[in-house]
């Protein structure tokens, strides 16, 4: 049993059993045992692997796309250029290079990151050492009253979520407690349907439903109705996502997410559909992840890039822009959305707003 997991049934037993949003909030947040609390959990030794960790194409092309919405946008001066999330620092490093030549770009940009987790502020400080004046914050709520370009990639998969069953006599939210200090799931007493979009689901449907989304949602919209700017939402997910997405990854293989609280990664599904019902501003089409990439331009990049490379480090190249575009890898699974602000061009490479 994980130390966690001693901790978590010591709670069931005195408060009974818990959300699964709370569980995942202990597990991946913890002070002590928190996944993210404890771990740099990114690349081959690690958990998983993201996007920017898997070629600096990612961070480059995306940066350059917010450039141009912010050049659009009459290039105000100061903004605030946010990431949520950031992981090792990896994406942000990608975006400030390649925004290098974009005139006014870095003058005007007040670099903030959203990150919990004092163990990775410590990575993120390093791969950014070079630039003077960045700020970290825990919570959205801390983006100054300006101009707002924001690039989020595999954050919202880690923000709690609840489910929901649909059985004979309503709706049950699914707990998590214990029998003979073995973590199990369970099921509250009925309650009515927690959020009307999923009024009509039959009999044994299973719903989640992310409550940061609303808050988050509600800051990054303010913010780009008041002043300007434009987000840009990468993860995996779908629109109006069903079903049972919890997930937890450890050393790159599913587990049971209840096997090892505070030692695996969780993750579920980002249903971008409450995304943009929390986001209150114009915004794009869910676009797939390759698809944007290949607008914007990574094979040209990809071109470029290998005429300096040979051997194995051209081959991880190419390797590389396979993985983050073919549908069969991450090029379909992984979706885009961007909003941006009323009445402004939305930034580059992405499908219209289909309801628009
Ligand atoms: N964007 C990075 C890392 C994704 S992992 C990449 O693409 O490589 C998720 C990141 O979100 C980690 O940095 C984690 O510490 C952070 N995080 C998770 N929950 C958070 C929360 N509630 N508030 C702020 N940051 C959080």
């Amino acid at each position: 049993m994980t130390a966690l997991a001693a901790l978590l049934i010591r709670r069931i037993d005195a408060q009974g059993p818990m959300t699964v949003a709370d569980f995942m909030t202990e597990c991946l947040l913890h002070p002590l045992h928190g996944y993210y609390s404890t771990r740099d959990p990114f690349g081959a030794a690690g958990d998983f692997t993201t996007a920017p960790e898997i070629s600096q194409m990612f961070g480059e092309l995306l940066g350059l796309c917010l450039a141009q919405a912010w050049h659009d946008q009459g290039a105000p001066s100061p903004f605030t250029l946010a990431e949520l999330g950031p992981g090792r620092g990896t994406l942000m490093a990608d975006v400030l290079r390649a925004t290098r030549g974009v005139p006014g770009f870095h003058a005007a940009a007040r670099i903030m990151l959203v990150e919990a987790s004092a163990t990775l502020r410590a990575v993120q400080a390093q791969t950014l050492h070079s630039y003077p004046g960045v700020t970290w914050a825990n919570d959205v709520g801390a983006l100054p009253d300006q101009p707002l370009f924001l690039l989020a990639n595999e954050f919202f998969d880690a923000m709690p979520i609840r489910q929901y069953e649909r059985g004979p006599l309503g709706w049950h939210e699914r707990r998590v407690g214990h029998r003979d200090a073995v973590l199990q799931f369970g099921l509250s007493a009925p309650m009515p349907v927690p959020d009307r979009r999923f009024a009509r689901d039959p009999l044994g449907s299973l719903i989640e439903i992310c409550p940061a989304l609303d808050n988050i949602g509600a800051v990054i919209g303010q913010r780009l109705q008041q002043h300007g700017g434009a987000a840009i939402v990468v993860d995996y997910g779908g629109w109006r996502s069903r079903g049972d997405t919890l997930q937890a990854l450890c050393h790159h293989t599913p587990e049971d997410p209840l096997a090892s609280p505070g030692q695996a990664d969780l993750t579920a599904h980002v249903d971008f559909e409450s995304l943009a019902l929390a986001i209150a501003s114009s915004r794009t089409g869910l676009t797939d992840q390759g698809i944007l990439l290949e607008r914007l331009g990574i094979g040209q990049r990809t071109a470029r890039l290998a005429s300096g490379l040979s051997g194995q480090a051209l081959e991880s190249h190419r390797a590389a822009h396979h993985r983050l575009t073919d549908p069969a890898e991450m090029g379909s699974l992984f979706k885009a959305i961007a909003f941006h602000a009323p009445g402004t061009a939305p930034p580059p490479g992405f499908d219209p707003d289909p309801d628009a």
